[in-house]
């Protein structure tokens, strides 16, 4: 990757068609994105430690107007530059399969929950995202996928159980698309889900892979970077079955994540492997196809 990354900037290369603003009836509003900045600004001060009010003042400051310019903050973990990141990934990604002849729908969505990406409380910033990244990237070249880009993201929850006396954990989650294989569907994406499992050393863990069907583009793709995090309580479901319910973060889970993120940069969590990024530009490495806007 390359080129800092700023997330108002990144704006006017959002293609209006695959927007998810406006094609995503339930997509973040700047108004939401404005409270959750205020809440977490809030709560950081509420602590009171220098990296708290640091932070905090960065999150109130986002968007003011310092001599005659706005100025953003571009933390990760400021909900409205993430928003804006997310704005620019989606449709950038959405354009690049679909215009780019990246031949949808033949291509699958998965999400992977590797127990090796987890954290106790209080230790999270031991999870360095640039190592995750590494054994992302190594784990996708065990899958021999050739030509074919795979695009995603990583997202983290806090992960506590009703049911076991046991201390809950954050965990890290990986979701990407592999769009254009061209193979049957159900057959084919059985066969990608052990071969997966395999990869992320994670065979024979219940639901720790699920491949579906890539089948609506945008609303799949912004599932890929999300802005809000949660936590997830594993409970027994109506007919005995596990099941999991989500719960807001609690406080000392909503400081240490912000902490977390802002320690990084706005593209940290992508994770692209055979597409690189230039700027505000994604390219297919192997098809040498370009998907930008210019402004
Ligand atoms: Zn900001």
């Amino acid at each position: 990757m390359s080129g800092r990354f700023h997330a108002r900037a990144s704006v006017t290369h959002v293609s209006p068609a695959y927007d998810p603003h406006q094609k995503l009836a339930k997509f973040e509003t700047l108004g939401m994105t404005r409270e959750r900045n205020v809440h977490l600004a809030r709560t950081l001060l509420r602590r009171g430690k220098a990296r708290d009010a640091d932070l905090a003042r960065r999150l109130n400051d986002c968007g003011s107007l310092t001599r005659g310019q706005r100025s953003w903050c571009n933390s990760p973990a400021c909900a409205i530059c993430m928003r804006e990141t997310r704005r620019w990934f989606t449709s950038t990604v959405s354009e690049l399969i679909e215009k780019r002849a990246l031949m949808p729908p033949h291509g699958v969505m998965v999400t992977v929950v590797p127990p090796q990406f987890r954290a106790s409380l209080g230790k999270l910033s031991k999870l360095d995202i640039s190592a995750l990244r590494r054994r992302f990237w190594r784990s996708i070249d065990k899958l021999q996928l050739g030509n074919v880009p795979v695009i995603g993201g990583l997202d983290i929850s806090f992960n506590e159980s009703a049911i076991l006396k046991e201390p809950g954990h954050y965990q890290v989650h990986l979701a990407f698309v592999v769009p254009g294989l061209r193979f049957a569907p159900k057959r084919f994406r059985k066969a990608l889900s052990r071969k997966i499992a395999a990869a992320f050393d994670v065979e024979g863990i219940p639901r720790a892979v699920v491949v579906q069907p890539l089948r609506d583009l945008v609303p799949q793709v912004s599932y890929l970077l999300k802005s809000m995090f949660s936590r997830r309580v594993s409970i027994v479901g109506r007919r005995g079955r596990a099941d999991t319910k989500s719960h807001s973060l609690k406080t000392c889970q909503l400081i240490e994540i912000a902490h977390w993120l802002d320690a990084g940069s706005l593209t940290d969590r992508m994770l692209l492997h055979g597409i690189r990024r230039q700027n505000y530009t994604l390219i297919s490495r192997h098809q040498h196809r370009r998907c930008t806007r210019t402004k």
